[in-house]
């Protein structure tokens, strides 16, 4: 893939709502463990609306098709992760304004939302967050000049696997202290869905 365009874009939440729906009891599951059990229903309800949103007009550019997935999540989703999201997609449009979206773009889209993930939620990466999986993704991409299929969802799902063992120091899942430890973070198994739904639509490709 050399250029991700608006139908990328719509694909990419279309997988997204999809792996997110199928794992809605999971998510919340996993909020019920060390949050409030409301991540699956957050994220669901917000990823319809948003596929609902971009599939019901034309975009010109891939900038608009972007902010309208991040206004929806800012304003459809309750809880700390529909804000946090949002901004993550904001900062993202933002980067691709007035631009093709080559690789080197799609970067600095990806890295400017854990950036503003970061400042949003006043965290930084090694607090048991989404940032846990979106920092690393946006580190590994740095490294390489083109799309890697394998190198997205791979290092997404070591990223999520690797919150198991962080100890909570922001959002709700800090109130848990020690007993945080031995369980993953629900925002960043939700951000390896998005990142695993990324590299299924750069292995489709066209
Ligand atoms: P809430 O915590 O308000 O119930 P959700 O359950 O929908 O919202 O989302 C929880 C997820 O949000 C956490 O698992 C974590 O990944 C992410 N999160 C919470 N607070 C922060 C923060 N300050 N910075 C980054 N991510 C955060
Ligand atoms: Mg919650």
């Amino acid at each position: 893939m050399e250029i991700f365009q608006v139908k990328h874009v719509i694909k990419w939440m279309e997988k997204s709502n999809d792996k997110i729906g199928q794992n809605k009891e999971y998510l919340t599951s996993l909020d019920q463990a060390i949050g409030d059990g409301d991540h699956g229903i957050n994220m669901t309800r917000g990823f319809q609306e948003v596929v609902n949103k971009i599939t019901s007009q034309d975009y010109e550019t891939t900038a608009d098709a972007l902010k309208d997935v991040a206004m929806t999540l800012i304003s459809k989703v309750g809880g700390a992760s529909g804000p946090l999201y949002g901004t993550a997609f904001l900062k993202f449009s933002m980067a691709a304004k007035d631009q093709d979206l080559r690789y080197d773009i799609f970067v600095k889209g990806v890295e400017d939302a854990c950036n503003g993930i970061k400042q949003r939620g006043k965290a930084d990466a090694g607090e048991k967050t989404m940032l846990d999986v979106w920092c690393p993704v946006a580190d590994q991409l740095k490294k390489k000049k083109q799309f890697h299929v394998d190198v997205i969802s791979r290092t997404a799902k070591e990223a999520m696997e690797n919150t198991k063992d962080m100890l909570a120091t922001k959002g709700r899942a800090s109130y848990m202290k020690e007993r945080s430890i031995g369980h993953l973070d629900p925002g960043a198994v939700s951000s390896f869905y998005l990142f695993d739904a990324l590299a299924e639509v750069i292995q489709e490709g066209a």
